[in-house]
């Protein structure tokens, strides 16, 4: 028999993200709460810009994400030539993986930390490292206790997808100060924009102060640009200076680029979004919460919900009940949490129609 092309042996041990599904068979109306997409779509200003560019597309994009980088750089108050643009922020996480880790490295993440740190992690070779939670809440003493000579990266979302949790800048500032210095800490602050905690950090101070710690943002969720594709970090000039070589120049597209300086500026869309979440967020809670489930505080624009199991009242039961009425949710047995569904905060007539249907399967009406 002829020998076929061999992959990389890990790679057959990692398992594909498995995105939210965007369609019910036989449903036409669909309630899409899966993937934490902004409740009002696109940015009024970024959908503007878009339109007026589209004569430019032929030319290929800035690799340099030069004006982008200078904007947020403006906004954020942050050294330009230490930020790095990427398609998503899942692409930075990449790059940061293959730069900084390969096979014989360990890689640390949370129990129910997010998807991609584990199969970027694995993708390199590296063996990744998984600690415990405490109250599905990142357990900075269960990551140092896991550290090794080995370790190389040590991740963690803050708040955290999917469990909505944070940690505040006490135990982010204790988990910098016991790593090693030749650890690199990546925080990923994907829903800082919803986050309005006096107690949080984004990180952007421990990041200019040491050597081993990375910032990771993201255009997919407040600024409503999931489709277009782009993130960005800041991190110290070394690390900066590595990525910029391994770096594709054109992930960034020149349409993600135009619609995100754009989105910048649309301070009336992130502010509407930012109320709109928190009201909402609220009273998907607490209602939920009336009907027997258990809703853990998020800081971020979805809850996850987290279902007794008896009588029924699984979460599997639960997501198909709510696919009978066009709504599509979040499972979470991938990420280890087979009792939940992760709900996007939406508008608020689907807010009102999810919750309602919950307290129907809930018999709570
Ligand atoms: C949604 C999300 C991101 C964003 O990923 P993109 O690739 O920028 O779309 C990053 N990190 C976390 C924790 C997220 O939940």
């Amino acid at each position: 028999m002829e020998a076929k092309p061999k992959p990389l042996t890990w790679l057959l041990e990692l398992d594909p993200y498995v995105g939210g599904e965007s369609t019910i068979e036989g449903v036409s109306r669909i309630i899409k709460l899966a993937s934490n997409e902004s409740a009002f779509g696109i940015s009024p200003k970024a959908r503007e810009a878009l339109a007026a560019m589209a004569d430019d597309f032929f030319r290929y994009p800035d690799g340099g994400c030069t004006e982008l980088r200078a904007r947020l750089a403006a906004k954020h108050n942050l050294p330009a030539e230490n930020l790095v643009c990427g398609g998503g922020s899942d692409d930075l996480i990449s790059l940061l993986m293959r730069c900084y880790a390969g096979p014989g490295d360990e890689v640390l993440v949370s129990a129910h930390g997010f998807a991609m740190f584990p199969i970027y992690g694995k993708g390199v070779g590296a063996t990744v490292v998984t600690a415990p939670e405490n109250d599905i809440t990142v357990d900075v003493d269960a990551l140092l206790a896991r550290v090794t000579h080995r370790t190389r990266i040590v991740c963690v979302a803050n708040p955290n997808n999917p469990t909505g949790t944070y940690i505040p800048v006490s135990e982010v500032t204790r988990l910098h100060a016991a790593l090693p210095s030749n650890v690199l800490l990546l925080l990923d602050s994907a829903y800082a924009e919803y986050i309005d905690a006096a107690n949080w950090t984004d990180g952007a101070e421990l990041v200019a102060k040491y050597d081993n710690v990375i910032m990771l943002r993201t255009f997919s969720k407040i600024y409503g640009l999931g489709g277009m594709r782009v993130g960005w970090l800041y991190g110290p000039d070394h690390v900066v200076d590595v990525i910029n070589r391994l770096k594709s120049p054109f992930t960034v597209s020149t349409a993600a680029q135009v619609a995100a300086v754009a989105a910048l500026d649309d301070d009336a869309f992130v502010t509407m979004s930012q109320d709109h979440n928190k009201r909402w967020r609220r009273w998907t809670s607490e209602t939920l919460r009336q009907f027997g489930l258990t809703v853990p505080e998020s800081a971020c624009n979805f809850v996850l919900v987290r279902f007794p199991g008896t009588n029924g009242h699984d979460a599997n039961a639960a997501d198909a009940f709510l696919k009978t009425r066009g709504i599509i949710v979040r499972k979470m047995a991938g990420y280890g949490l087979p009792d939940a569904l992760r709900i996007t905060i939406g508008t608020e007539e689907e807010m009102r129609l999810v919750v309602d249907t919950l307290g129907t399967f809930m018999g709570a009406h």
